[in-house]
């Protein structure tokens, strides 16, 4: 059976300082027997060539760095263990698409980790940059990695941006918003600086994060897009953008 290799080079300048026995304690949360086997399943058949170094480590998920046949990989493992599924519980349960699974953590994990895959597809055929979706199995989501050479592509959050470059990121911003509202029947409802990558390139968006995405039959789908809104209006309002929420929020719904 082949072993996964470890690429310690993988592993971005800043958290590289992390301390052995942090990334232990993470790494016994995140990799437990049942998420092992799927990796090793997919390393023997090939859709995972190398798993590199932590990305991320977030509330519910860990984002590892991963090498694939023929391009890099973000694996994104939800916790069975640690995660705080409350939110997860209350999105999930009103979304008429996962209205029969039973009500076990782990069965709601994986129902998540379905949702993304299925939401970033529904984003990427209307129109919106998201990374490439390629499959979920159980806990793992494994996706197309936004980067280059094992480095990420910053968040918004972290962008220095010219007032002209960040309106023009924002226009683009918006219309995603509206391909997602108008053809994929979606809202994000957790968008904001954190969950937008900005592609070095050319200075464009790229939505992630779409484990909480919702249909519009959602109840709380118009508030979680007013939300949308009022998250992305607060951050630009540095650059000069002043439109209002009620506008923005029109402008999206608009045939
Ligand atoms: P969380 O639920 O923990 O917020 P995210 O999906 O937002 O999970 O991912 C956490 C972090 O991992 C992101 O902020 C980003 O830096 C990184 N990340 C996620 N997906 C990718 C990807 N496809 N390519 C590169 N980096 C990614
Ligand atoms: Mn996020």
């Amino acid at each position: 059976e082949k072993k996964i290799r470890r690429i310690d080079s993988a592993k971005d300048k800043s958290r590289a300082r992390e301390k052995d026995s942090d990334r232990l304690k993470v790494e016994e949360n995140v990799f437990d027997v049942p998420t092992l086997k799927i990796l090793y399943t997919l390393s023997n058949k090939g859709v995972i060539k190398a798993m590199g170094g932590s990305i991320s480590t977030g509330k519910e998920a860990n984002v590892f760095y991963a090498e694939g046949p023929d391009k890099e990989l973000a694996i994104k493992i939800y916790r069975i263990a640690s995660s705080t599924f409350r939110a997860m519980d209350a999105y999930i349960m009103k979304d008429p698409r996962f209205t029969n699974i039973r009500n076990k953590k782990r069965d709601i994990i994986f129902a998540w980790t379905r949702k993304e895959l299925q939401n970033l597809k529904r984003a990427k055929s209307a129109g919106v940059r998201v990374p490439e979706p390629i499959l979920a199995e159980k806990n793992i989501l494994i996706m197309e990695f936004m980067g280059e050479k094992e480095a990420p592509y910053p968040l918004l959050k972290n962008t220095h941006l010219e007032n002209e470059e960040a309106k023009s990121i924002f226009d683009i911003i918006v219309e995603y918003m509206r391909l997602l509202y108008k053809k994929a029947n979606l809202v994000h409802a957790d968008l904001s600086e954190y969950n937008i990558l900005i592609d070095p390139n050319n200075l464009t968006p790229i939505f992630i994060d779409m484990g909480q995405s919702v249909t519009l039959e959602h109840p709380n789908a118009r508030e979680f897009l007013y939300r949308d809104v009022q998250n992305i209006l607060r951050f630009f309002s540095r650059y000069g953008i002043k439109d209002k929420p009620e506008d923005l929020f029109k402008k999206i719904q608009a045939e």
